[in-house]
C-alpha cells in the first residue's frame, strides 16, 4: 500500500491522470474523502509541480453530478437502472447490427480521456476488434493525428514522436503550443514552464511563434505573431534558408536518410521573401531564426495543435522534424529525441519494419482516406445523416463529448438525435451522452489503478509510476465494462465470465511476445508465463507482463534491478530510469529501415502550399483561433467548482483596432458568425491579439437542460465548434480548427 497512515488521515501518492504531464500527487485522505491534493515533492519526474486541475481531483470524485449508476432510456427519458438492466438493453440495442455480416451500420467515437487511463489504454482494443467496424472516429482527428502521420511517413512508425530534450537544450523554437496554460502535449515534461525558465537561466534562447501573445509568449526571448494557418509555410522557409545557404548539417543522420539531396529543389518556392506576406513575418527575421537554429549548439523545434489543426497540419508536423534533421538535432542529446517507456516492446536492434500507409478504406460519403484505422471525426455527422448502405444508425461513444469538441457540433447534435441506438460509456450525462439510450458509468479516477501507458512514451526521461486505486469502486471496473461490451459485440451475450475473457486476452499478448525472437521470454511456454504474472486484476496482470518484458524489465528472471509490478508498487514516487538516449537508426520502422524525406504525399502538399504563395492573403476578414486556459481541460471538467467558478472565461478576444472598426465595446455581447453557424459571446478587447485574429476557448456551450452538469450549465459559454466548419487536412483527416473565417457584429 502506498499510504503512510497516522490517526485517521493518510497520504496516498498517485500520478495525476488528467494530462500528459503525469504529475505526482500527494493526496490527504480521511474517512474515505479527499481532504487535500498537493504536488508530490518526491515524484521522480514532477518534483512537486501540479496545476489547479490536479488539485480538483477530489472534487471530480465527489461531484454529485458524476454518474454512479447506469442510465437507461425509458419512456423517452434517461433514468437510473441496475447494471443487469443496462447490460440487457445494450445487448438488445446492438443486436440488429451485430447480426449483420458487415458491421457497417455501427460507428464508434473514442474521446480523449480514454488514453489517460490504464483500463482504456489496455482493454479498448478487444472491444474495437469485436465491434469490427470501419466507422471508427476519435478525438485524434481534432488534435494530434498530423504528428502521427508525419512520423509514419518519415520513420515508418506513427508513434515514433520525438520530444525536445528540454533539460539539455540551448534553444527552443516553439510553434502553436502554450505550455504555460496546458503544460506539454505529446511531450511529458511536468513543470514545462519551470524547465523553460531554467533553459533561459543557463543562457539558452526561447522563441515562440503564435498568432496570439499567449502567457507562454510573454516568457519568450522573441514572439512572432504569425498569421493563423501559415506555420508550415514559415517552417519550410526556415528549411529553405538552411539548404540554400549550404548549412544543412544532419551529421550522422545523413548515413541513413533518403531525400536530403533533392531538398533544395523541393523547397525552392519557400524563400523568406515569398512567405513573408502570407505569414506576416519579415524575411530578415526568418533568415535570422534559421541561422540561430543552425548555430545553436543544441536546438529543438516543437510544434503542436496551433500548427496541426490547420489545412496543412501534416506538412507542419513534417517540416518540424525536417528542421530538426537539417540542423542535426534529431535523436541527439539536447535536440529532439525518442523517449523509451518501460512498457515499450524490445526489438532485435535491426532498423526496418512494415512501414506506414493510409487509405486502406475510405469514408462512405466524402471518400476521405482511413488513417491509423480511423476516419476524420469532421465527417461523423454526414455518415449518420446520409442514407444508403453503411449509414451509421448505431453509435458507441467512449468517454467523449464530440458535440462540443468536434467541428460543426450543432449539426452533429441534430444527427445524434436521429440514431436508432446509442450507447455511451461516460462519467457524465453531457451534451453528447444525453442522446444515448444507455449510459454506463466507469469508476472515478481515484477508484482505479493508474500507470500512464500512452504518455510515458512521450516523457523526457524514462520513468515508471504506478498508483493503486485509492477508493473502492461503486460499480464494475472500467476493464470489466469494456470487456463485457466486447463479449456482447462478439455475440456472446452479456452474462459471460469477464475475468476469463481478460485472461484469454492476456494469453494472446503473451503468445505474441514469446514468438518475438528479441523478447526476453522468446520461446517460453505461455502457460508458464501466465502462471508467473503478478496481480489479481486484469489491469495489474497486463501491466506486470508489459513492464517485465519491456526494456527495463526483469524478463521473468531473478534480476533484482529489473522492473516488475511488485517493484512499482513498492516505489510510490516512481522510478527514474534515466535520460533519453539516441535510438536511430534502430528505431526506424520504414520498410527499408531508412529515414524517408522523399514522399509523394508530402510532395503534393508542398506543391499545394507553394501554390498558395502566389495569392496575397485576404486581410479584410477575421480569422478565428482557439484558446487553451489553465483551469480548463477540454469540455469535461467544467462541472467542478474550483475550475469553473471564476471570472467569465468563454469570451471572444479581439484587438482594439478590430473592435473600433466594428463599433464594438469591451464587454458587449457579440454575434460570432461563420459558414457553419453563429454563437453569441461577450467581447473582450485584449492587446494579446494581433489585428485580424479573434480567439475563443473550446469546450464550452453547456446549454442543454437534459444534461446533468448543473455547474457547467450555470457557466455555459458558447461552443467554438458551432462556428467551425467541417474542413480537414487532407493527409491526416485532422479538422481545421484554426484560421476559420468569421464575422463579428453586435448581437
Ligand atoms: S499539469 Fe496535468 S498532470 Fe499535472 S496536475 Fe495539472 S492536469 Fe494533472
Amino acid at each position: 500500500m502506498n499510504a503512510a497512515s497516522h490517526a485517521e488521515t493518510h497520504t496516498a501518492y498517485r500520478t495525476c491522470p488528467l494530462c500528459e504531464a503525469t504529475c505526482g500527487l500527494a493526496i490527504s485522505v480521511r474517512d474515505g474523502r479527499v481532504l487535500r491534493v498537493r504536488g508530490d515533492r518526491d515524484d521522480v519526474l514532477s518534483g512537486g509541480y501540479l496545476c489547479p486541475k490536479g488539485v480538483a481531483l477530489g472534487e471530480l470524485h465527489d461531484d454529485p453530478d458524476r454518474l454512479r449508476r447506469p442510465l437507461v432510456r425509458r419512456d423517452g427519458r434517461l433514468q437510473e437502472a441496475s447494471w443487469e438492466e443496462a447490460w440487457a438493453r445494450v445487448n438488445e440495442g446492438l443486436a440488429p447490427w451485430l447480426a449483420a455480416r458487415e458491421r457497417t451500420g455501427i460507428g464508434v467515437y473514442v474521446g480523449n480521456p480514454t488514453v489517460h487511463n490504464l483500463a482504456g489504454s489496455l482493454f479498448l482494443r478487444p472491444l474495437l476488434k469485436a465491434l469490427n467496424t470501419r466507422q471508427l472516429f476519435t478525438a485524434s482527428t481534432v488534435d494530434q493525428i498530423p504528428k502521427h502521420v508525419a512520423s509514419g511517413l518519415m520513420f515508418g512508425d506513427p508513434f515514433a514522436l520525438p520530444v525536445p530534450d528540454i533539460d539539455r537544450t540551448d534553444y527552443l523554437l516553439l510553434l502553436g503550443a502554450n505550455p504555460w496554460e496546458s503544460n506539454g502535449s505529446l511531450w511529458t515534461a511536468p513543470d514545462l514552464p519551470g524547465r523553460i525558465r531554467r533553459l533561459r537561466r543557463r543562457g539558452g534562447r526561447f522563441v515562440v511563434v503564435d498568432p496570439r501573445r499567449t502567457r507562454t509568449a510573454e516568457h519568450a526571448d522573441l514572439h512572432l505573431a504569425i498569421r493563423p494557418g501559415c506555420d508550415a509555410h514559415w517552417m519550410l522557409a526556415l528549411a529553405q534558408v538552411i539548404v540554400s545557404e549550404g548549412r544543412a548539417a544532419p551529421g550522422r543522420l545523413a548515413a541513413f536518410t533518403d531525400g536530403l539531396d533533392t531538398l533544395t529543389a523541393r523547397l525552392a518556392a519557400f524563400t523568406p521573401e515569398a512567405v513573408a506576406a502570407r505569414c506576416d513575418i519579415d524575411a530578415a527575421t526568418t533568415r535570422r531564426i534559421a541561422r540561430e537554429l543552425v548555430e545553436a549548439q543544441r536546438a529543438a523545434v516543437y510544434a503542436r495543435i496551433g500548427s496541426h489543426a490547420n489545412r496543412h497540419g501534416t506538412l507542419a508536423a513534417w517540416a518540424t522534424e525536417l528542421l530538426n534533421i537539417l540542423t542535426g538535432n534529431l535523436d541527439r542529446e539536447g535536440g529532439v529525441m525518442f523517449p523509451l517507456a518501460p512498457h515499450d516492446r524490445v526489438h532485435d536492434g535491426t532498423p526496418g519494419g512494415r512501414g506506414f500507409a493510409t487509405g486502406r478504406w475510405h469514408s462512405r460519403v466524402a471518400g476521405h482516406p482511413e488513417v491509423m484505422g480511423e476516419l476524420p471525426v469532421a465527417c461523423l455527422a454526414e455518415e449518420i445523416e446520409t442514407s444508403g448502405d453503411g449509414q451509421i444508425r448505431a453509435l458507441v461513444t467512449i468517454a467523449g463529448n464530440p458535440v462540443l469538441s468536434t467541428p460543426d457540433g450543432g449539426r452533429l447534435d441534430r444527427a445524434l438525435a436521429g440514431l436508432d441506438f446509442m450507447l455511451s460509456v461516460d462519467i457524465y450525462l453531457n451534451e453528447t451522452t444525453r442522446h444515448a439510450d444507455v449510459v454506463l458509468p466507469p469508476p472515478s479516477a481515484l477508484e482505479r489503478a493508474h500507470y500512464d501507458i500512452l504518455f510515458l512514451r512521450f516523457a523526457v526521461r524514462s520513468v515508471a509510476n504506478y498508483s493503486p486505486r485509492l477508493f473502492a469502486a461503486e460499480g464494475p471496473a472500467e476493464e470489466d465494462i469494456l470487456l463485457r461490451l466486447a463479449m456482447i459485440a462478439a455475440g456472446e451475450g452479456s452474462g459471460g465470465d469477464v475475468g476469463a475473457r481478460a485472461e484469454a486476452y492476456l494469453a494472446e499478448q503473451v503468445a505474441r511476445e514469446v514468438s518475438n525472437p528479441a523478447s526476453p521470454i522468446a520461446g517460453a511456454a505461455v502457460a508458464d508465463i501466465l502462471a508467473r504474472i503478478d496481480g489479481e486484476e486484469p489491469c495489474d496482470r497486463m501491466l506486470d507482463f508489459l513492464v517485465r518484458t519491456g526494456p527495463f524489465g526483469d524478463g521473468f528472471t531473478d534480476d533484482m534491478d529489473g522492473l516488475n509490478l511488485a517493484r512499482l508498487r513498492a516505489t510510490p514516487h516512481g522510478i527514474d530510469l534515466g535520460p533519453m538516449r539516441p535510438q536511430l537508426p534502430v528505431r526506424l520502422r520504414t520498410r527499408d529501415g531508412r529515414l524517408a524525406l522523399a514522399d509523394a504525399a508530402i510532395d503534393g502538399e508542398l506543391a499545394a502550399a507553394a501554390a498558395e504563395l502566389a495569392t496575397a492573403p485576404a486581410t479584410d476578414r477575421l480569422l478565428l483561433i482557439g484558446r487553451r486556459e489553465f483551469h480548463s481541460n477540454n469540455s469535461w471538467m467544467h462541472n467542478l467548482p474550483s475550475l469553473i467558478e471564476r471570472p467569465e472565461r468563454c469570451t471572444l478576444r479581439m484587438h482594439a483596432d478590430d473592435a473600433a472598426a466594428r463599433g464594438l465595446a469591451d464587454g458587449s455581447r457579440v454575434a460570432l458568425r461563420s459558414a457553419a453557424g453563429v454563437v453569441e459571446v461577450p467581447l473582450e478587447i485584449h492587446d494579446e491579439m494581433r489585428p485580424g485574429v479573434v480567439s475563443l476557448p473550446h469546450g464550452y456551450g453547456h446549454r442543454f437542460d437534459d444534461t446533468r452538469l448543473a455547474r457547467a450549465r450555470a457557466h455555459a459559454g458558447a461552443s467554438a465548434n458551432d462556428v467551425v466548419v467541417a474542413d480537414i487536412d487532407p493527409l491526416s483527416g485532422n479538422a481545421v480548427l484554426n484560421g476559420v473565417e468569421v464575422t463579428v457584429d453586435i448581437a
